[in-house]
Order: C-alpha cells, then structure tokens, then sequence
C-alpha cells in the first residue's frame, strides 16, 4: 500500500503516519526528519538544507527528489510506504508521478488558529521522534518512550511557524485537486484514536 499523507505543520500527520506504520507494517517516510538528518551531518548539503528548514522555506526539489529516490529504493519499501511531507507541491507531485503512481492520498486537516496553537506548545524528543505538547495532561518534559529530554525544534518558533503554514498553504492546497480522484480527508480535531478510526476504515477496505 503507498500512501500519501497531506497536512500542516501540527495537524497530527506524525502520529497518524505512526499509527498506520503500526497497524499495517509499512514504513513511514518523513521527509522533514531525512532532511533534518542530513541537516545534522554538517556536510555542505547539510548547511544548505539546515538554511532553508531555519527559515520555513522549501527545500529546492532537486534535492528532495535526489532524498526521496534513494530512500525508495532501500528494501523495506517494497511492501508499500507513507510519504510524510512529501510531495509538498504540485512539482514534487509530478516528480513522484514519474516513480511511482500511489494507491490513497490522505488530507489531515485543522484550522490554522488551531495549528498555531498546537505548534508553538510543541516538543520533539531528539532520539527517537515521538512528539509531546507542554499543554497536555502529564507534560514532564521528557520523552514518554525514551524518557529523554524533549527539545523544541527551531522552526516550531513563532516567526517560522507563521512562514511555514503560509508556504503549506500556497503550495499543498492545489494538490488536493491533483490527487481528488484517490483523495480521503479527515479533521483532526479530536483526540489521536478519534482521528485515527475513519482512517483505519478507510485503509482496511482499500487494503481489501
Ligand atoms: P512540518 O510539516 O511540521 O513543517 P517537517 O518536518 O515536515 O515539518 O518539515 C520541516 C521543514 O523541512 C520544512 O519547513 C522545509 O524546510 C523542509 N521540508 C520538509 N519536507 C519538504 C519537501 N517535501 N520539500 C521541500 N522542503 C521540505
């Protein structure tokens, strides 16, 4: 099964991709964390990439597609895959286009208040990815998988923030029409499991 999952910064993508990589054993590739992962490495790429995520902006294509394709080709994506912040816009979608066609696109969606809200209280553990918000019940500040202590990424900053749901918005919204014909959209207003379900209906027939 290749998906794609479609959704601003902070409407829940990560840890719906988590759930669907739980339930239907398929990996989840998060182009944010691939690039902040060579970002990290300190090479020339790495600072140029690290530039563009500081600022909000989108990575040029030719490097993504570059990430993406190598990534494809390692041997735990045979079974299928879910994209996680890729494509991003319409000509990253006719890049994957021509590697691969994808069987669903799913949108997550959440008004931007709400994103902005959720973005700003955010912490990300640094080892093993998990995500936790200072304004849930139980924040302590460290990891609840790993126990190590949470960070807050630097664009998850009010100035970048802002920068990062305007280039979402102007470049995500005209994919939406260009995948409508495999297109399943939820709200992620309500808790993670809530959110979740309609997926896993929709995925259990598609998987049918
Ligand atoms: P979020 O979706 O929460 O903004 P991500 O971790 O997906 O966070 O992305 C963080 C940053 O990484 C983006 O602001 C952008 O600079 C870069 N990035 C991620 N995915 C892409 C992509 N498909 N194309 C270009 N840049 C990307």
């Amino acid at each position: 099964m290749k998906l794609i999952l479609l959704g601003a910064a902070g409407s829940g993508k990560g840890t719906l991709a988590k759930k669907i990589t739980r339930d239907f054993n398929i990996p989840q590739l998060s182009m944010g964390d691939m690039l902040r992962d060579i970002a990290s490495s300190g090479s020339e790429l790495g600072k140029k990439i690290a530039d563009y995520q500081k600022r909000g902006a989108l990575v040029p294509s030719d490097i993504v597609s570059d990430v993406i394709k190598e990534r494809l080709s390692q041997s735990d994506c045979t079974n299928g895959y879910i994209l996680d912040g890729f494509p991003r816009s319409l000509e990253q979608a006719e890049i994957l286009k021509g590697i691969t066609e994808v069987d669903a696109v799913i949108s997550v969606e959440l008004p931007f208040e709400e994103l902005e809200k959720r973005l700003v209280s955010r912490r990300t553990c640094p080892k093993c990815g998990d995500i936790d918000n200072t304004e849930y019940e139980g924040f302590t500040g460290n990891c609840r998988v790993c126990q190590t202590p949470l960070f807050q990424r630097d664009d998850d900053k009010p100035e970048a923030i802002k920068a990062r749901l305007e280039v979402y918005k102007n470049n995500v919204t005209p994919l939406i029409n260009f995948y409508s014909d495999r297109l399943f959209t939820v709200s992620s207003k309500g808790s993670p499991d809530e959110t979740y379900r309609p997926v896993k209906t929709f995925l259990d027939d598609l998987g049918a």
